[in-house]
Parts: C-alpha cells; structure tokens; sequence
C-alpha cells in the first residue's frame, strides 16, 4: 500500500512490493475461456510460474491456439476438477451456464473463484457455496494490451475485490494473481463487485459506447439535416473525436481545452452544457437507477434468453445508419489510418 499525501482519492492502490506471488506460486489456475482476456490471464499467468490449465470445451475453435502457446487444456469440468482457483473468463452471457455445469459440481471447501467482472455474482446469476473463496481481478483494459504489456515488462492497471473470504486468505490470494497476470506493476485499486458492476454499466451506457455514439450520430443529422455534405458532417463529429480524445486521456480535459483555439475552448465552455444539458443528467440518473436497481439486468438477461431479439435489430439499425456507409467510404479514399494498429485490433478477435 502507497500512501500519497497529494491523492485526491482514498482508494487503495497496490503495486508489486504490495503483493506475494507465494500466495498463488503453489496454486494450480483453471483459466476457462480463451478470448480477449482468457489468453492474456492463462500465459502471463504461466509464464509468472503458476500452473494454469485452459479449460475449454472439446469443439472449441480456440483449443488449437491455446495448445500452441503451450498451455495445457482440458475440459472447463476436468481443469476446474483439478484447479484450486478457477478463473471464469467465458462470456458474461454463458457463465452462469458453464458455471452450473462445469464448475459447481467440482468446487471443493477452499478453492477460488476468479472473475473479471461482477456481474453475474452481483446480480445473484451465479450464488456460489459458502466454503469458496470469491475474487476479482479486472485488468482495466483489452486483454490483448494485458498480454502485450507483460512482454513488454510494463503492467496494465486494475481492480481487485473479494466477495466472499472463506479462507481468510482471498486478499492475499486475489493481489498474487493480479501481479501474476503484470497488473501490480502499474497498480490495483481496491473496490467492490458492487461498486466495479455498477460504474462499469453505468460508464459503458452513459457515456462511453451509448452517450458518445448518441452524441455523434445526433451531431451528424442535425449538419447532414440543415444541409451541410455527409463528408463535413463526417469529419466533424467522428473523426475529429478521436484527437480530443486521445488528448483528454493523456493530459484530462485542461490538456484538451490548452490546445485547441481560444474560439473552440470558448464555444465549447459555453455551449456544451446547452447540448448536454439538465435533462442529460436526469437521464443519466435513470440509467443509473436501472443499473442499481437490478431492472437493467433483469432486461438483459431475458433478452438473451429470449434469443436477442431487440439486440438484433438494434444492431442492425445501428450498421445501416448512414454515417457507416461515409465513413467506410471516407475510410477508403483517405490513407490516415496507422496499419499497425489496425493489425492489433485483428489480432484481439480471438473467437470461441
Ligand atoms: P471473449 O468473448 O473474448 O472470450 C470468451 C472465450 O470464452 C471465447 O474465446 C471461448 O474461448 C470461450 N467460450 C465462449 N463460449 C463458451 C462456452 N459456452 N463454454 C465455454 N467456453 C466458451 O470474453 P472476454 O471479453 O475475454 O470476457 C471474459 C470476462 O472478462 C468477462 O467477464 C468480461 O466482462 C471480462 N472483461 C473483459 C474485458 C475485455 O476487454 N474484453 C475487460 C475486462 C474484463
Ligand atoms: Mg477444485
């Protein structure tokens, strides 16, 4: 634990002198899933000297990958068998599924579940036994950056929490992980599944993936609509985005508002709060209450039971808006896109 007397916070942060890698060294990790995160855990994890067991089912299409980074893979039910932490990294929609069918059964007193977000044990989607300890280490970030950034020495920051301590031992335990898989080399904040479920919801709704992509295509068709070319309308509200954004996260806002024109910091200052105004903000507090109040949830569970119907269509209606046929388009004609990282992006789709 860093005490900092210019932290502005008060949550804990723990780096590498904090954690004990003996808390896991002897352990045996069933690491289920081989996705974006599953691949970064299963190899930083063994390659920090923790024996890991992929655990994937037989026709599983990412078998063949796991095998040769030289993982060891079994049965999610086998590896979970053998394993005394089993890391749930499936998709959030199948883990209740495979965690009733592959794990439950094989959960002795003592062993560990390890999740990388709450989810499903906050909204009560999986309960497990009382003599199990229950953890999360979430990398805030894609898990191919949580692999790259351990080859590379660097670390990729992160939470941790402990729902459930039967041991006593599942702080200790859940930190050694988290420096397993590099994340203490850059620092783990101490929170709640609660408090990790909720701001991540909330955040992904409001303002990252809902808010922004609202704020754009509104942008968009109020040019478009007073007459103005797509391309402009494009370039405008879409593609500039990213610069403001890159900026915002390398320096916060002040480091955005120092370099663009006084006229835009102006303009900005003065009309953002007219576009998102009051009433974006009671709505931000509905979106809230839904996710605290478990009605969100409750809608996205039955909506994948009942086989994603609204999902579907609004997927849909969202690929033929008409900024994604100008952009692919603009995309095309203009060569400003870096090609490495394009080729990151491909590398990160790793499917099931
Ligand atoms: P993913 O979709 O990338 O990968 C899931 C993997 O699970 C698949 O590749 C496949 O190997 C396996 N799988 C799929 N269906 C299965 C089934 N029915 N039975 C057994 N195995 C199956 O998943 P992800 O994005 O790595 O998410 C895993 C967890 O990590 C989730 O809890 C997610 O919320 C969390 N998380 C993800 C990120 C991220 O950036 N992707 C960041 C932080 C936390
Ligand atoms: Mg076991």
């Amino acid at each position: 634990m860093t005490e900092d007397d210019t932290q502005t916070f008060d949550s804990t942060v723990y780096y590498d002198e904090d954690a004990d890698e003996e808390a896991i060294a002897q352990k045996t990790v069933a690491v289920l899933g081989y996705g974006s995160q599953g691949h970064a855990h299963a190899q930083n994890l063994s390659e920090s000297g923790v024996d890991v067991i992929v655990g994937l089912r037989e026709d599983s299409s990412s078998r063949s990958a796991a095998e040769s980074d030289g993982l060891r893979v079994e049965t999610p039910a086998d590896a979970a068998t053998e394993a005394d932490i089993v890391s749930v990294l499936v998709p959030d929609t199948v883990q209740p599924d495979v965690y009733e069918n592959a794990v439950e059964p094989n959960l002795d007193a003592g062993d560990t579940l390890q999740f990388a977000h709450g989810f499903n044990i906050h909204y009560n989607q999986i309960q497990p036994p009382e003599d199990v300890d229950v953890t999360m280490v979430a990398p805030k970030s894609p898990g191919h950056l949580v692999r790259r950034n351990y080859e590379n020495d660097e670390g990729t920051p992160g939470l941790l929490a402990v729902y459930q301590d039967a041991t006593g031992d599942a702080h200790d335990e859940g930190l050694a992980y988290a420096a397993a898989i590099g994340c203490t080399r850059a620092g783990v904040v101490e929170t709640s599944f609660r408090e990790e479920t909720e701001t991540d919801l909330f955040g992904e709704q409001a303002v990252l993936c809902g808010g922004v992509t609202s704020l754009v295509k509104q942008g968009y068709e109020t040019l478009v609509d007073a007459g103005y070319s797509p391309e402009m309308a494009y370039f405008e509200c879409l593609n500039e985005l990213k610069l403001i954004v890159d900026l915002m996260y390398e320096g916060g806002l002040g480091e955005m508002w120092d370099s663009v024109s006084d006229t835009a910091e102006y303009g900005g200052l003065t009309q953002g709060d007219v576009v998102v105004d009051e009433h974006a903000r009671e709505n931000m507090e509905e979106v809230l209450e839904k996710v605290q109040n478990g009605e969100f949830a409750r809608e996205w569970i039955s909506e994948n039971q009942a086989g994603r119907p609204s999902y579907t269509q609004l997927r849909t209606a969202e690929k033929n808006h008409e900024i994604e046929a100008v952009g692919e388009e603009l995309r095309g004609l203009f060569a400003w896109q870096d090609e490495g990282e394009e080729d990151e992006e491909e590398s990160a789709e790793v499917t099931a």
